[in-house]
């Protein structure tokens, strides 16, 4: 039997890189101390990376956990979460476990967040998420319209930037708009293009008003391999770099494809997007699964008909493009 196809959850498909892999081992080795210093490193280094000061950063087991505790601070019984729809569900889950108000704002046609309905949703306290590029669709929300948004909603209502897959498009970050904006707050993780998504390390960037809101107890409480490979992986820019170019020139070359077998395709600039199939998806995803070993993501119950997936390798893209080819257009041979 092949070898599983993963195209289902936005991860890498490079893996951790050498650099990270090995930082790893060798902390593994280490582990049987907390080595609360390695967190401490990591950081100063991310401070370091995005010009900010060491009290803005709040590291994380996997930038979830921020996202689930921000929806835990910043909503209440009358203060609601405001999500796009199709939309990345962890901050919507978290707001329905604890019968927190959600406002659920359909894309714009484009992909993009529609701003402005997003802040009249939140017109007085709350949690407006906006992930950019945005999951499961990998569309971006222009960076004027963010900067919009920050200018118009109530400077109660808090805005989290999720920024997981920021590194996979040009464009700008928002993060220079945390020192003028108390009520912002952005996200990364080391889990997309730096490949170390079972590693679990996230972080969040915010003032520390803010961050001390949705601190874990004890704060930056992450794994020393996580720490180790993430210090690792941070200095590795050119390879990183040639990740983001390759997820480009595969994902264009998908789309190519997809043009021309006339399939319809979300606008993506990250490694997801969502395709058309103009019948159940996550049914097309089983038969996938089934018949062919190759794994892709689910439908979003506003979207039956759409299914994401997500750009791995050039021959498990080739694979994808022949099962979907003999499962889709079998019958009009
Ligand atoms: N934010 C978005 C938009 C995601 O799609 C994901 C994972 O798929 C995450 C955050 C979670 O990442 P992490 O592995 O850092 O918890």
């Amino acid at each position: 039997m092949s070898r599983d196809v993963l195209l289902n959850f936005n991860e890498s498909p490079f893996g951790l890189l050498p650099e990270a892999a090995s930082a790893a081992r060798l902390a593994v080795g280490q582990s049987g101390r907390y080595q609360f210093v390695l967190a401490e490193q990591l950081r100063e280094e991310i401070a370091a990376w995005h010009g900010v000061p060491l009290a803005w950063v709040s590291l994380y087991p996997g930038s979830n956990r921020v996202l689930h505790y921000a929806t835990m601070a910043f909503t209440s019984a009358t203060a609601p979460l405001v999500v796009a729809s199709p939309g990345y569900a962890v901050c919507e889950t978290a707001a329905r476990l604890a019968a927190r108000p959600v406002r659920k704002i359909p894309l714009r046609a484009d992909g993009s967040h529609d701003v402005e309905a997003m802040c009249a949703a939140a017109p007085a306290g709350g949690l407006i998420y906006v992930a950019n590029p945005n999951n499961p669709t990998g569309s971006i929300t222009p960076h004027r319209d963010l900067m919009d948004l920050l200018r118009k909603k109530n400077p109660v209502t808090t805005l989290l930037i999720d920024e997981a897959y920021l590194e996979f498009c040009d464009q700008p970050s928002l993060l220079d708009q945390v020192a003028s904006d108390a009520s912002l707050i952005v996200t990364r993780t080391f889990s997309k293009i730096h490949g170390m998504a079972g590693l679990r390390v996230g972080y969040a960037i915010a003032q520390p008003a803010s961050l001390s809101l949705i601190h874990t107890v004890p704060p930056h409480d992450i794994s020393v391999p996580g720490a180790a490979a993430a210090l690792a992986s941070l200095k590795q820019s050119e390879a990183l770099a040639e990740r983001k170019a390759t997820i480009r020139r595969v994902r264009e070359a998908f789309m190519a494809w997809l043009d021309q077998r006339g399939i319809a395709y979300t606008a993506s600039q990250a490694n997801c997007m969502m395709l058309q199939i103009g019948r159940d998806g996550n049914q097309l995803a089983r038969d996938l699964a089934q018949r062919h070993n190759i794994h892709i993501g689910r439908s979003w119950p506003e979207a039956p008909d759409w299914v994401r997936v997500t750009i791995g390798l050039d021959e498990e893209m080739e694979a994808l493009q022949s099962a979907l080819e003999s499962t889709l257009f079998a019958d009009a041979v």
